[in-house]
């Protein structure tokens, strides 16, 4: 009779709470005559496990005789169940099982069968359990230099530090080694802000969990032990509410007075905002110094020495350089509400702070837009305005877009616009605003096709509610007044804004708004298509 083929199941059964613990898992420990583990382990699934069923306990050292075990059973004809907590495949038992195999020039067609049973590593437990600090390219490093030389491992979180990897810490500290976490934070601490958020998980999904959040600075200050996974953040890393969260991506926009924030979710895959992507170094090598690319291949060459690498750079790093996540500053700049002639002195100082980096689009509505990589905008907008440009945010805020009040012949309305640009310009709101204003009833500058529009006739302001601006069913406002007093009319478009601010939903249009709410201001909203009568005259 042909003897039975014996069967390895190397088996990782995650954190060690029964609801984490694969499907996969639950039935290869079923399925085992024989089951071998470091006691910790076997204690953490001995619900699962029965009387008939042949338990090998050993010490935390004693790993590779368990492997050696295992085979020997294995080669029994035995089916053998090999259990690590966590990923059996990441330092876990896989390892060892496959070495002591290939020692016995094991195959896998003649020999035992082998199956690796994946399971919930450290650093996906402990991360669910701190927000989301893993969302971005990350790595783990085991201080444990019982195995491996510490000035590898130095090396190894040198690399990682600079290349702006999340970091997952596993087997940070025990009773004798005590230093390996502190040397770890003082290189991080070279790469990194001591802001950097920091997780410490102990026993996740285990009796005795503990999760704390904390930063790179302060994180000796709290217990860390056999039994924790220490998480650490990249440069973009924050914390909210409690969590650590990584964004998926590094770029942040902002513009005046608006915090830095990472992309929107919309904007993320635009190629404009890929500026460090290979297409674009390769194309332009602007940016390759600065990109992941370029500080991976760094790192890399540093630990194998400058062979291989395609990037040239000494094997013995100078000084160690913190990773700078770059931000992209935009904003719109204009001569004037009313006046549009540039001179070549703004358009000079425009060339200069724009440089090759950065991009200027001129867009229909009398400004043009700038986007440039710094941190310092204050420097950029000092020098702009020196030359008399308008610095305008840009984004969901209001835009007053004036006519040229024929070329400054025809002033009457012109305060009233500049008013209104040094109220309300740049007022945040629910969604991008154009206030339109000109100043006859030629309304030559298409104030009834802007969210709202102004025309002065007559020595009063006729007034236009909600546009819809673009879109096949795109409409003129809808008049709603006629003739109001100059005196009152900047009063009455501040109050609409505070409305429109107050109770307008996120990303809500105005004229959706205005269809919504049904009146603002006592100006009715009427749903049929009105027709605009404007007189064809140029005058008052
Ligand atoms: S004609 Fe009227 S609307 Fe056109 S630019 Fe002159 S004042 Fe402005």
């Amino acid at each position: 009779m042909e003897n039975k083929r014996g069967k390895l199941l190397i088996i990782g059964f995650g954190p060690g709470s029964f609801d984490h613990i694969t499907e996969r898992a639950r039935k290869a420990i079923e399925e085992s005559e024989v089951i071998l583990g470091y006691t910790t382990y076997v204690d953490l699934v001995r619900g699962l496990l029965r009387e008939d069923q042949q338990i090998v306990q050993t010490g935390m050292t004693e790993e590779v005789s368990r492997a050696q075990e295992a085979v020997r059973q294995a080669e029994l004809g035995k089916v053998v169940g090999v259990i690590s907590s966590g990923d059996a495949g990441v330092y876990g038992m896989a390892g060892l099982v496959y070495e002591v195999l290939m020692e016995k020039n094991w195959s896998e067609r003649d020999g035992v069968t082998v199956e690796v049973i994946p399971g919930i590593s450290a650093i996906n437990s402990c991360a669910s359990l701190l927000g989301a600090p893993v969302m971005h390219d990350a790595c783990t490093i085991s201080l444990s230099d019982h195995l491996t030389p510490w000035e590898l491992i130095a090396r190894r979180i040198e690399a990682a530090g600079e290349a702006d990897f999340v970091i997952a810490l596993y087997n940070p500290k025990s009773g004798r080694r005590t230093r390996q976490i502190e040397e770890a934070q003082r290189i991080l601490l070279q790469y990194r802000s001591p802001r950097t958020p920091v997780g410490l998980v102990k026993s996740a999904y285990r009796d005795r969990q503990s999760v704390i959040v904390t930063d790179l600075e302060h994180m000796l200050d709290h217990e860390i032990g056999m039994l924790t996974t220490v998480i650490i953040g990249n440069n973009s890393t924050s914390v909210y509410d409690g969590k650590i969260i990584t964004p998926r991506g590094y770029q942040r926009k902002y513009t005046l007075d608006a915090e830095k924030q990472t992309l929107a979710p919309h904007q993320r895959l635009r190629e404009e905002n890929e500026p460090w992507a290979l297409h674009t170094v390769g194309a332009d090598k602007k940016n390759e110094k600065s990109s992941p690319r370029f500080l991976a291949e760094e790192a890399l060459s540093r630990l194998q020495g400058t062979k291989g690498a395609s990037v040239s750079v000494p094997a013995v790093p100078a000084a160690p350089r913190a990773f700078v996540q770059e931000s992209i500053f935009e904003f719109a700049v204009s001569p004037g509400v009313a006046n549009k002639k540039i001179t070549s002195a703004q358009l000079i100082a425009l060339a200069e702070i724009v440089g090759e980096n950065g991009t200027m689009e001129y867009t229909p509505h009398h400004q043009i837009n700038v986007s440039v990589p710094t941190d310092c905008p204050e420097v950029i907008t000092g020098k702009l305005r020196e030359t008399g440009l308008i610095v305008l945010p840009v984004g969901d805020v209001v835009s007053i877009k004036a006519c040229d009040f024929c070329n400054g012949e025809k002033t009457d309305a012109m305060p009233y616009a500049e008013k209104l640009q040094e109220l309300m310009g740049g007022m945040s709101v629910p969604k991008e605003l154009k206030i339109g204003i000109n100043g006859c009833g030629m309304s030559c500058y298409g104030a009834v096709t802007e969210d709202i529009g102004l025309v002065y006739r007559k020595g009063k302001f006729d007034l236009f509610l909600g546009a819809k601006t673009t879109g096949r069913n795109a409409h003129v406002a809808q008049p709603v007044a006629e003739g109001i007093e100059p005196d009152e009319i900047v009063e009455t478009l501040e109050k609409i804004m505070r409305k429109y601010k107050a109770e307008g939903h996120p990303n809500e249009r105005f004229y959706k708004f205005f269809k919504r709410v049904k009146e603002i201001e006592g100006f009715r909203h009427e749903d049929a298509p009105v027709q605009v009568l404007v007189e064809a005259v140029c005058g008052d």
